[in-house]
């Protein structure tokens, strides 16, 4: 007799933290990990482009979750000479194109570099604003963007300043906006005062809810949040995920890919069967449908496809589409001509298809290869647009210039476009509160064999560090469930779609 298998559904970095502390904690346990893609990482995939490298796809680094077992699990995945981690490399580098200019002291909009009437239209409204009710009442749930940045920085600045900023990287206007955009773009601070004195004007909570500090290479010690950051020498994330796999692999750990969930049933309070059609079987073409009785699921594939898969769909199903998210991986001759030192750049700029840039070489140096010096820019594109993969390069390339982080000079010795089939998310208020409710209807059936973990699993839950600590906590006191037997059914079937033809976990 075996025991029945703890059921991972989803082969991203969240599914494969779930199996592996289960397996940690409980060798004896059968795991089996179910990925819809031909592979699994999800949004930690990088891809490979053979002679030119491999350029990551999602997150760029690893970052410790503060959490010791954890982090010993998955810094020791690699020995310790395939890290890199420079000196003082405890937190990110990042600067902001903002206002015409590249900033390289912080990721937070800069005031001082507005027209001089405008600074002082901006500083003058926030410090008449600070001394208000409004600005010491404490956020509502219910607020918007718009509310949120009101609150903390009166009229001025969010009208003038946030609204555009944030309005050029989702395309929509701000009042519709989850505060959450907020968090990805850095855009819940402003920098208005000199490094002399920010240090004291810091001591305040008031005004350090508000300013950030204004030159990250002095901030002092106790503000430094103190993790550390890692990533591999060599191949990207992909390297860890890898080793992650192999990990898994001598655990026990059964991964199946080319396998998406298609039906999830429930009886008397649990999960009682979950359907899983596969296209591939051993390496041979042949679509085949299991059905699985799971001790336990562990679901890290989105809160909406289970929704529905459940059948609690909402009577208002309406979402607000995303922008596509398009990467566009370069090679550069020359090592970018501003911000060397900087991990990533923001852009903010309205008129700039790009969001955000990453410099490889700033944080791993041994990412500059005999082609050159790699760069991948993050950019936003309306669902409308075709996407000629040389006119958006170009686009990119154009719009590197005209940040001046890359020379006239320049040439570029290799691009490629890539177009994220799941791309990032559009926190719109529509989207985040509809999640919301589709999380309340799952929690409220209280289905004994269910773990949700993984993007927006939990209110705000986005980042990678959160994500794999949230999914750690969830699962480090599992207990090992009483022996059964492992029964699977296997049919052959013809292909069907995943999901009841639902399509993504994030709008
Ligand atoms: C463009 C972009 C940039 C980002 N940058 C950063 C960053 O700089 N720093 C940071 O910390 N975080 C970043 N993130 C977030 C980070 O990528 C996520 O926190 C992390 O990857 C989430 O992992 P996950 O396992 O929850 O989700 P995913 O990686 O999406 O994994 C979910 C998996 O489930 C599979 N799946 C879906 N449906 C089914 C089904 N029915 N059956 C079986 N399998 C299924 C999918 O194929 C996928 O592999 C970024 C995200 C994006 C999109």
């Amino acid at each position: 007799m075996s025991l029945q298998p703890v059921l991972v559904v989803g082969g991203g970095i969240a599914g494969l933290v779930a199996a592996l502390t289960l397996k940690k904690k409980n060798p004896q346990l059968p795991v089996v990990i179910v990925e819809r893609a031909d592979a699994p990482g999800g949004l930690l995939q990088s891809k490979d482009y053979g002679e030119y490298g491999r350029f990551d796809m999602g997150a760029h680094m690893w970052h410790e979750t503060g959490l010791a077992e954890l982090d010993e699990w998955l810094l020791g995945l690699l020995p310790r000479q395939d890290w890199t981690t420079p000196d003082g490399f405890v937190r990110e580098r990042p600067g902001m194109y903002a206002n015409g200019t590249l900033q390289t002291n912080a990721a937070f909009i800069d005031l001082r570099n507005l027209p001089h009437d405008h600074y002082k239209a901006c500083m003058g409204d926030l410090m008449a604003h600070l001394n208000t009710a409004y600005a010491q009442s404490e956020p509502e749930v219910e607020d918007s963007a718009y509310e949120y940045l009101l609150r903390r920085f009166g009229a001025t600045i969010t009208r003038t300043v946030m609204a555009p900023a944030i309005e050029k990287v989702f395309d929509r206007p701000l009042i519709q906006l989850h505060p959450m955009a907020l968090s990805f773009f850095n855009l819940g601070k402003v920098l208005a005062f000199d490094a002399s004195i920010v240090h004291d004007l810091l001591q305040s909570d008031v005004l350090r809810q508000r300013f950030g500090y204004s030159d990250q290479t002095q901030l002092p010690k106790t503000l430094v949040e103190g993790r550390r950051l890692f990533y591999p020498k060599h191949g990207g994330m992909q390297r860890l995920i890898d080793a992650l796999v192999d990990q898994l692999k001598q655990l026990g750990v059964e991964i199946w890919t080319d396998a998406a969930v298609s039906a999830v049933t429930y009886a008397h309070g649990r999960i009682a069967q979950v359907t899983i059609d596969r296209q591939s079987l051993n390496g041979h073409n042949r679509h085949h449908r299991e059905m699985l009785a799971p001790a336990h699921v562990v679901w890290s594939a989105g809160v909406h496809p289970l929704c529905s898969l459940l059948g609690l769909n909402l009577e208002v199903d309406y979402f607000d589409r995303a922008p596509k998210t398009v990467l566009v991986n370069l090679l550069l001759e020359k090592p970018v001509a501003a911000g060397q030192q900087l991990f990533y750049v923001y852009c903010t700029e309205p008129g700039f298809a790009t969001y955000r840039v990453v410099n490889y070489p700033a944080f791993c140096p041994d990412a500059i290869r005999d082609a050159g010096y790699p760069m991948t820019v993050e950019l936003f594109l309306p669902e409308s647009q075709t996407h000629d993969h040389q006119a958006v390069a170009a686009q990119a390339i154009d719009e590197l210039r005209r940040m001046g982080m890359v020379g006239a000079d320049t040439s570029v010795r290799f691009s490629a476009v890539e177009v994220l089939k799941q791309g990032f998310p559009l926190p719109s208020m529509t989207n985040i509160n509809l999640t919301e409710c589709r999380r309340q209807r799952i929690n409220s059936l209280g289905l004994a064999n269910l773990t949700m973990i993984g993007i927006l699993a939990e209110p705000q839950l986005f980042f990678q560090p959160d994500v794999i600590r949230d999914t750690y906590r969830k699962l480090v006191d599992f207990v090992d469930p009483a022996p059964h037997a492992f029964s699977a059914g296997m049919h052959d079937t013809e292909p069907t779609q995943t999901d009841s033809g639902y399509a993504p976990s994030w709008a």
